[in-house]
């Protein structure tokens, strides 16, 4: 069933600049069966662990990570681009293409010891990914594992996440 999933994954040459293939997957979204069956894939990945809090990236990360807790009864928490969040924030920088991006998590969105999967849409050079370990590793949560529907492996953004246990349901 991955394999539907993949076929299902429109590559958008150029976008949103050139020398960029973006995954666009608004097609699985579109799709009950497709978009059901993502949610397991990654619901999967939590091994049967009890989680107390999904953590999702803005913004397609919400779509999953908020479904995903759903399914698995944990509460969800969003971590956001810069100026997004209205309580008490805790805020790391992290690498872009271009300069720095900034996310931020509210402080009192995990408290220590929670048992956290962190969820995204995709993995490309893991540096969003890594922000978001920071902050959760700041709030002191037990992250059991950072979890993508896609994986651009070329890209190895995986070894920015160690010594968390990755996965990812569609590898490129
Ligand atoms: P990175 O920090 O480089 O791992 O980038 C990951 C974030 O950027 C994810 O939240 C993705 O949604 C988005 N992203 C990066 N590259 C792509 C791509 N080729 N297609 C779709 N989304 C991407």
């Amino acid at each position: 069933m991955p394999d539907s999933l993949r076929a299902a994954i429109r590559d958008v040459v150029d976008f949103p600049q050139p020398g960029i293939v973006f995954k666009d997957i608004t097609p699985i979204l579109a799709d009950a069966e497709l978009f059901r069956r993502s949610i397991s894939l990654l619901c999967a990945t939590a091994g049967g662990a009890r989680i107390d809090k999904v953590v999702g990236i803005d913004a397609r990360g919400f779509i999953f990570a908020s479904a995903v807790a759903d399914r698995l009864g944990a509460g969800f928490v969003p971590l956001r681009k810069q100026g997004k969040l209205p309580w008490k924030t805790r805020q790391t920088a992290y690498a872009l293409e271009y300069g720095e991006g900034i996310v931020e998590i509210h402080e009192d969105a995990v408290k220590p010891g929670e048992v956290v999967l962190l969820v995204d849409d995709l993995l490309a050079t893991g540096g969003t990914a890594a922000a978001a370990v920071k902050l959760l590793e700041q709030l002191g949560a037990t992250l059991i594992g950072v979890s993508f529907l896609i994986e651009l492996s070329f890209l190895n953004g995986r070894s920015k996440l160690q010594p968390y246990p990755v996965h990812s349901i569609l590898i490129y």
